[in-house]
């Protein structure tokens, strides 16, 4: 199997530090709102990256935090005068139900930075050892950026470069040595949350939390790191500072990164009025339609988010759920019996899917040639079946294209989830129901939504509903 190593630059053969196992690390959100489309790619892509090394054979453990404390859900908290935890909180468990909706697995663990305080005093205390980090008067605590010789190596830049760039930006009562320096840990302002430290009342910088999580949960050296491209610099860049320094040892073996996502070509910002929420998507499209999506371009390409490409994306999953959706059928009235040798035939023809699908996902994970080979599947299946075809057979077949969805977190067969747009008419419709005092069909319609997940709430101001 053959990964991209942001790292060297080149795709290198996988070989994990301890055999058949995988130690991996995502960056995970910053947990201030509901999460947008940009953030669901990472998700999407690092999840099946997940569940191909385990079908594989590979025992993954996966790890992806949450970064609850940061100035933007502190902002959202003084807005809605609450605490910055009820808001971190809240946007965690919204951020778990579109995953569970985008059939992203839950992690091994999902670390929470304000959980983990102990452990970055701790790493930060090392690096003041060691020279590598120093409190200046006010209680900062800064990264003594040029003491890491390596730093630059994962984003390829060149500290003089780097140097130059941050000139005109030095900020006025910094007590920094170098402009390039980074934060560890930073005062406390009015109101904020904070935690007792040696240096002062105050709080981590964003990059030490994933260095310590990383370290907790994985280890020092850990096979993957991985995340969006735009953490790789600085973020990645001061991870590796950090944990390098401070563990003496290799942080990460390989680095990956998924490409940016636009809207409509353009990227995606709340100014240009183009920025989606995962909810706001799901109102529209059932989301396993935004993982085939997003699965249908190489991980490490832009991607381009439109209508269109949605409805060709919503197509190309129905034309799979289509030929999964035949097989059942066809299963039902199939004759009794075994394979026969014409059959035998078939069944080892469809193998050669497999491995097409198989060298697509070993070389970097091309998901888009991975779909190729599960559409050709699915054609090479519709033509080689029918009415005459045994029970054995179908059900091979079935199993697996299912299989090879599967890989890919896409479910092809299943109950579909009912849309919104449904629920409202069943229930416009229960309402009329009980004008007329229909109250049996009333209560069919109550029961049929609750089938489908769907609980009703009778209130004053009207009828409410929610997913179980
Ligand atoms: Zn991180």
């Amino acid at each position: 199997m053959k990964v991209y190593n942001t790292l060297s630059r080149q795709k290198e053969e996988f070989v994990p530090l301890e055999e058949g196992k995988v130690k991996m690390y995502v960056c995970g959100p910053t947990v201030y709102n509901f999460i947008h489309i940009g953030n669901a790619r990472p998700m999407i892509v690092f999840d099946t990256v997940r569940r191909y090394m385990e079908y594989k054979g590979y025992e993954v453990n996966f790890v992806s935090n949450f970064t609850d404390v940061d100035d933007k859900i502190i902002k959202k908290a003084m807005e809605e005068g609450v605490t910055a935890q009820e808001i971190s909180q809240r946007y965690i468990a919204e951020c778990k139900k579109d995953m569970a909706a985008m059939n992203v697995k839950p992690a091994t663990s999902h670390p929470l930075a304000t959980e983990e305080i102990g452990g970055m005093l701790e790493m930060i205390s090392t690096l003041i050892e060691k020279g590598y980090a120093y409190p200046a008067a006010d209680g900062t605590v800064y990264f003594r950026t040029r003491k890491f010789e390596e730093y630059g190596k994962l984003s390829h830049k060149n500290l003089d470069d780097l140097q130059a760039g941050h000139r005109e930006i030095k900020v006025a009562g910094e007590e920094k040595e170098d402009p390039l320096d980074f934060v560890l840990w930073k005062p406390k302002k009015e109101g904020e949350p904070y935690w007792e430290s040696p240096w002062c009342q105050g709080r981590p910088g964003w990059h030490i939390e994933c260095s310590v999580m990383s370290k907790k949960y994985l280890g020092e050296e850990i096979d993957i790191h991985a995340g969006g491209e735009d953490l790789i610099f600085p973020h990645h860049e001061n991870e590796i500072a950090q944990s390098e320094s401070c563990n003496g040892k290799i942080f990460a073996k390989y680095w990956l990164h998924n490409g940016f996502l636009n809207i409509d070509n353009k990227k995606m910002s709340k100014s240009l009025g183009n920025f989606f929420t995962v909810r706001e998507i799901s109102e529209k499209y059932d989301l396993q339609v935004l993982r085939f999506f997003m699965l249908g371009a190489h991980y490490r390409s832009p991607l381009n988010f439109s209508g269109e490409l949605m409805e060709a994306a919503k197509s190309g999953l129905e034309r799979i759920r289509n030929g999964a959706e035949n097989l059942k059928h066809l299963s039902k009235n199939a004759r009794e019996g075994q394979i026969d040798p014409k059959e035998q035939g078939i069944w080892e023809e469809s193998q050669g899917f497999v491995a097409k699908f198989e060298a697509a996902m070993d070389d970097d994970f091309n998901t888009a040639d991975g779909i190729s080979a599960i559409f050709e599947l699915v054609k090479f299946i519709n033509t080689n079946v029918d009415g005459d075809s045994s029970k054995e057979l179908l059900g091979n077949l079935r199993e697996r294209l299912c299989q090879l969805c599967g890989i890919l977190g896409i479910i092809a067969e299943g109950k579909e989830e009912i849309l919104d747009v449904e629920i409202e008419k069943l229930i416009a419709e229960r309402q009329a129901a009980r004008k007329e005092k229909n109250f049996a069909r009333a209560d069919e319609i109550r029961g049929l939504l609750l089938e489908q997940g769907i609980i009703l709430e009778d209130t004053r101001e009207g009828v409410k509903w929610k997913r179980a």
